[in-house]
C-alpha cells in the first residue's frame, strides 16, 4: 500500500510536472495513445502500461503517483538519488507561516480525531514555524482534506506546495484506512501534511519519481537532502512511502531536525536575519537571496520561486563582519561576493546585501559557491550534498561564512 502525490498544475499557470527521471524517451511516437502528453510523459518516466491506471481526471501510476489529465509536462531532469530526508525546494511562504489554516471536510467529518492527533504530531515540534490549525471557514483555508475514493491500495494523496501556499488539498481514502489502527489512520494524515508542507518521501528512491519534478508554477520539486540527515535512510520516518497502516506513527528525530531546519522559528545567532532564497528556473536561470521579504515575497507565479531559507546573515555590520555586494551581471544573474575587487564585466552593483564573516569564527559555517557556466548562474548554499545535486553547477569554493 502506498500514498500518493498529487502533482498540481493549474491551467492560469505555466508548466507541471516532471517527475522521475527519463529512461527512454524511444517509444515515445510508437503508439497512439501516447499523442496524449501527460501520458508520453509518463511512459517517458519508464512507466509500463501496467503500470498506469486511468481513473478519471487523473492517471494513478505505480500505485504511487498522480498524474493530472490536464498538467502540461515537462522533461528536466536533474540529480541523483539518495536516500537522506528531502525537501521538494517548494516550501510555505515565510508570512503565511507559522499559521497554516486546514479546513476539514464534510466528508472526512468522522475523522475530526485522527485529524487533530495528524495535526498535532507536527505543532508539537518545537522551534518551528509550521502550525496548523483547523478553520471551519472553507475559503480562508490553506488545505483542503476530504474523502476521496482512490482506489486499492492508495491511502491519501497530497499537493507540494505551491507559490508559497501550502499544498491546498489532502485526498484521504476512508475506503483504504477504514481498517487500520487509530495511529495508522492519524499517520496517513499526518504524512500528507508533511507533503503540503514540502516534504518528499524520506524513501523516494524505492521505486518513487525522483527529481526534476516540475510543478505548474516552473518550480521543481526536486529531491533536496535535508542537512544533516543520515545518509543510510530512516526507517523511523513518518515520510516513508509504501507503508500505509504500517509505517511510523511518530516523526523520527530526523523528521523533526528536517521540519525544524526548514522552518526555523528563532534565527540561529542574534542580530542575525534570514535570507531568503529564491530560484527562477522558468525564465532567466537565476538564483536570488534576498532578506527583504518585499522584494519577491513568497515568489512571483512561474519566476521567481521561493525556496525558504537560505542561511542566516546580519542586516547591519557586527564586528569582524564584511559587506556582501550584490551585482547583476548581464543577461541576467545575481552575483554576491565578499571581495571588493572581484567586480564582475558589465554589471551593475546593487547594492550591500547583508554582512558576514570571511573566516569560520563564532561558530559560523561556510555557504558554498557554485557557478552553472552553461546558462551563467550563481548559486549559494550552506548546504554542500544540495550542491552537488544540482546538474551543471560547479563548486566555486567557499562564498563567506554565516549561519
Ligand atoms: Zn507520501
Amino acid at each position: 500500500m502506498k500514498t500518493t502525490i498529487v502533482y498540481r498544475y493549474a491551467l492560469i499557470l505555466s508548466v507541471l510536472s516532471g517527475i522521475l527521471f527519463s529512461c527512454s524517451k524511444n517509444n515515445v511516437e510508437t503508439k497512439p495513445t501516447e499523442s496524449d502528453p501527460v501520458l508520453r510523459y509518463i511512459k517517458e518516466l519508464g512507466y509500463k502500461d501496467s503500470q498506469i491506471k486511468d481513473i478519471g481526471e487523473e492517471y494513478l501510476v505505480d500505485e504511487d503517483i498522480l498524474f493530472s489529465k490536464t498538467s502540461k509536462p515537462d522533461q528536466s531532469i536533474l540529480d541523483k538519488p539518495k536516500t537522506e530526508q528531502y525537501g521538494t525546494a517548494n516550501y510555505v511562504g515565510y508570512n503565511i507561516q507559522p499559521n497554516i489554516l486546514v479546513y476539514v471536510d464534510p466528508s472526512m467529518n468522522s475523522y475530526l480525531s485522527e485529524i487533530n492527533s495528524a495535526i498535532g504530531i507536527w505543532n508539537s515540534v518545537a522551534n518551528c514555524r509550521v502550525k496548523f490549525t483547523i478553520t471551519t471557514t472553507a475559503a480562508s483555508a490553506h488545505i483542503r482534506i476530504i474523502n476521496n475514493n482512490l482506489g486499492a491500495g492508495v491511502c491519501g494523496a497530497a499537493y507540494f506546495p505551491m507559490n508559497g501556499l501550502p499544498g491546498a488539498l489532502v485526498r484521504i481514502n476512508i475506503n483504504q484506512i477504514a481498517g487500520n489502527s487509530f495511529a495508522q489512520r492519524t499517520r496517513t494524515i499526518a504524512h500528507e501534511l508533511g507533503h503540503c508542507i514540502g516534504f518528499r518521501h524520506t524513501n523516494w528512491q524505492s521505486g518513487e519519481p525522483q527529481s526534476g519534478v516540475l510543478s505548474d508554477n516552473g518550480a521543481y520539486f526536486d529531491a533536496y537532502h535535508i542537512l544533516g540527515t543520515p545518509t543510510g535512510g530512516d526507517a523511523n520516518s513518518l515520510m516513508n512511502a509504501g507503508q500505509c497502516g504500517i509505517g511510523a506513527t511518530t516523526l523520527s528525530s530526523y523528521d523533526i531536525l528536517t521540519v525544524q531546519f526548514l522552518y526555523p522559528t528563532q534565527v540561529p545567532v542574534a542580530g542575525t536575519v534570514p535570507v531568503f532564497r529564491y530560484y527562477s528556473r522558468a525564465t532567466s536561470q537565476d538564483y536570488f537571496y534576498t532578506t527583504s521579504l518585499e522584494e519577491l515575497g513568497n515568489g512571483t507565479n512561474g519566476d521567481y520561486i521561493f525556496e525558504g531559507v537560505g542561511f542566516y546573515a546580519f542586516p547591519n555590520q557586527p564586528a569582524n563582519t564584511v559587506p556582501v555586494y550584490r551585482w547583476l551581471r548581464p543577461t541576467w544573474d545575481h552575483f554576491w561576493t565578499i571581495s571588493p575587487t572581484e567586480i564582475p564585466t558589465a554589471s551593475t552593483l546593487e547594492g550591500t546585501a547583508f554582512y558576514v564573516y570571511g573566516s569560520p569564527i563564532n561558530n559560523a559555517v561556510p555557504v558554498y559557491r557554485y557557478f552553472n557556466s552553461s546558462f551563467g548562474d550563481h548559486f549559494y548554499t550552506k548546504n554542500l550534498d544540495e550542491g552537488t545535486l544540482r546538474a551543471g553547477y560547479v563548486l566555486e569554493g567557499i562564498a563567506w561564512y554565516a549561519y
